[in-house]
């Protein structure tokens, strides 16, 4: 018996624009990460989504970039208070996180020591194998839910099954080999329908 008899699957989870909503900041013209806690909103439906992903025995593992400190437009420390204003909003509808990992850097950025390439940062699959080793995670099994190219292709890199969040998606559908779904909502639906299917 291998000491990895008891991973299990998990869903890793894109964090901006598919739990949370992208804010627009008129400061730097963009949608995009929320760059203070007050701005932290959860996206709809995604706690009983993640509560139901949950009962169904994945771990829930969010991935997401956070370079807004490498970019010189929030500080480490608000982009940490907004991560746990995210947290306390999840705890609040019953639903829980087996981890989080960031990567804080960027290939343009402007602040020492977070600017320049990054090991940790998606497109690359870093954080996912570091996930998968913490938590004995089964990476075969594992989906992938994110709504850019990016966590496409960290999907792919890490073997995982990915799901693109599209926001003009207006019904749940294949395109080639990639699945799309227009929320975290639907795409837990086809995971959890898959998974009823193989059991
Ligand atoms: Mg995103």
């Amino acid at each position: 018996m291998g000491i990895d008899t008891l991973s299990r699957p998990a869903i890793f989870l894109d964090r901006d624009g598919v739990l949370v909503e992208e804010i627009f900041y008129p400061r730097t013209g963009e949608r995009e990460a929320p760059l203070a806690p007050e701005d932290v909103r959860l996206l709809p439906g995604v706690a009983p989504a993640l509560r139901h992903l949950a009962a169904a025995d994945y771990a829930l593992v969010v991935i997401s970039n956070q370079a807004g400190y490498a970019k010189g437009k929030a500080s480490l420390r608000a982009l940490w208070l907004a991560h746990e204003r995210f947290v306390a909003l999840l705890a609040e509808q019953d639903a829980k996180l087996d981890g989080c990992y960031y990567s804080y850097g960027h290939p343009d950025g402007i602040v020492p020591h977070f600017s320049g390439p990054s090991l940790d940062r998606k497109p690359g699959p870093y954080n996912v194998f570091i996930a998968a080793a913490q938590l004995d995670l089964d990476r075969q099994g594992s989906w992938m839910v994110g709504d850019r190219q990016t966590d496409v292709a960290c999907a792919h890199a890490a073997g995982l099954r990915p799901i693109l969040i599209t926001s003009c998606g207006k019904a749940s559908g294949h395109d080639g080999d990639l699945i799309r779904a227009p929320d975290l909502p639907s795409a837990a639906e086809i995971i959890l329908k898959g998974r009823s299917r193989a059991a």
